[in-house]
């Protein structure tokens, strides 16, 4: 059935459609169609599937995805264009340039978080690059899985976009197939199987995976201001949000007064009783919801939160206090509405912890010191770093969304999507002459110091000139 569907694509691409420009802003016009004519039903099934309020599916999925397929519209074109590159002498009477093709048939494997936003912005990528794709939604957000695939192909061209639903099984059954590029995003384990899929065939990968970011709080932060920005963005689709601060890094004179506004600016969000608020959402399923409870130690100092309901999925907003750095919930990814707080002695300390860890998808830091950003900044590692804000670095699409190391492979959105799913091809066009002049000659053999002296300044700009010429 795969092997079918992979030789359909294959089929289709050769036939060059996907390659017409004008086909690719037509598909991407139809997708926008999709998204504008079924707003209402594709966010109701993201509420069905997390619980999700209105507001942050507009926000996060349907907004996101349109602005992306306008920014797509709008740049084509330049996008699309050969560019022509910078010459040395002996290549100035050619013509020498980049070239910007499709990879071919791509697999994109989505994840079940923001199950509209990442299955489908990296098929946006995959069509205005001019690729053909099989689109693979995550099951476990089914709702939003079976309606993309009712629904993509009534606007989409059946030949070349292709929707698969299921699980494991299915899955394992589409990585046998041999892809020309496959972006996955999900857990880091998962990440593995869909790389030595991809290794069989030597195939390049994306791979947006996630990790443990931190969000340290410097002792001449605004708290209030902290609070806030950090409470939204753990909090918001109940913290299963891959570049949420996973955790807290302060002083414990930071934390006893940052605690405190955490909980008032939880309470200003969600009001008193957060399972009553309808801009909280919940828990994915139960195994999600067993995975983050277990998180919650026995000997763990609960400052505010910790109510829950698994027959409701409802996982309240908690916070923890002075978490030890090898507790339960310090390990792996929370990806739930847990956030630890880990008190450190000194500035330095918080520096060589978070550098002692795998690098985060996400750093934050909260500070009022411009060259306390700087040294952050220049001193760690991670997909991308905020200072005094979280989350909203990625809803830029100027600025590459991705990890590094084992928070991910390569990034996306607006232009980086369209060059994760382009081979950018260096072309030459040399003018054939009858007789070859001396900037050929020069290397052939037999070799000569004269030839040599001539080549290395010719071509490489070394070396003086006048004793050649
Ligand atoms: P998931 O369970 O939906 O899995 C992701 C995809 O992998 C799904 O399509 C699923 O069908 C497939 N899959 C699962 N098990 C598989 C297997 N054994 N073989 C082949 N395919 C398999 O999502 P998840 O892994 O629970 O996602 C949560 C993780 O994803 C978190 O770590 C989070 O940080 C990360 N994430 C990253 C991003 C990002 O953009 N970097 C976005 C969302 C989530």
């Amino acid at each position: 059935m795969a092997a079918e569907t992979v030789s359909d694509l294959r089929k289709a691409f050769r036939s060059g459609k996907t390659k017409d420009i004008e086909y690719r802003i037509e598909q991407l016009t139809a997708l926008k169609k999709l998204i504008n004519e079924n707003v209402e039903a594709l966010t109701n099934a993201v509420f069905k599937d997390l619980g999700k309020c209105k507001t942050e599916s507009m926000l996060f999925e349907i907004d996101m995805l349109e602005t992306e397929i306008e920014e797509c519209l709008k740049n084509i074109y330049k996008w699309t264009a050969p560019d022509y590159v910078s010459k040395t002498l002996m290549y100035k009477p050619m013509t020498c340039y980049i070239n910007k093709e499709p990879l071919g048939v791509v697999l994109i494997i989505g994840a079940w978080n923001f199950p509209i936003n990442l299955t489908l912005m990296p098929l946006i990528g995959a069509i205005v690059a001019g690729n053909c794709a099989i689109v693979k939604p995550s099951e476990i957000s089914p709702v939003t899985a079976h309606l993309l695939a009712e629904m993509v192909p009534k606007y989409l061209d059946q030949e070349c976009y292709r929707v698969v639903c299921g699980g494991v099984k299915e899955t394992t059954e589409i990585l046998e197939e041999r892809f020309d590029k496959i972006f996955y995003t999900g857990s880091g384990n998962v990440g593995k199987i869909a790389m030595t899929a991809a290794a069989k065939f030597l195939t390049p990968v994306v791979l947006e995976l996630g990790g443990k970011n931190p969000a340290y709080v410097s002792d001449d932060a605004d708290l209030e201001i902290t609070a806030n920005r950090i409470a939204w963005a753990k909090f918001t689709n109940c913290g299963q949000f891959c570049i949420a601060p996973d955790h807290i890094i302060c002083s414990k004179v930071v934390q006893d007064k940052l605690a405190n506004c955490l909980k008032e600016s939880i309470e200003s969000f969600y009001g008193t009783v957060v399972a009553k608020s309808p801009d909280y959402g919940r828990i994915v399923n139960e195994r999600h919801f067993e995975r983050i409870e277990a998180l919650l130690e026995d000997n763990c100092e609960i400052f505010f939160g910790g109510l829950r309901d698994k027959d409701t999925l409802f996982f309240s907003p908690t916070i923890l206090l002075n978490v030890s750095k090898d507790a339960k919930c310090m390990q792996d990814e929370i990806f739930g509405p847990i956030l630890p707080i880990v008190t450190v002695e000194s500035e330095e300390e918080a520096l060589e912890f978070v550098n002692s860890r795998p690098k985060p998808l996400s750093l934050y830091l909260f500070t009022s010191s411009g060259e306390r950003i700087r040294k952050w900044r220049n001193e760690t590692s991670s997909g991308s770093f905020a200072a005094n804000d979280c989350v909203i670095q990625g809803g830029l699409s100027t600025l590459p969304f991705g990890g590094v190391g084992p928070s991910g492979t390569g990034n996306y959105h607006g232009k980086f999507s369209f060059e994760a799913f382009t081979h950018q091809k260096s072309c030459l066009e040399a003018p054939l002459r009858l007789v070859e002049g001396a900037n050929h000659r020069m290397r052939y053999p037999p070799y000569t110091e004269r030839k040599l002296a001539w080549a290395r300044w010719i071509i490489f700009g070394k070396g003086g000139s006048c004793n050649i010429l």
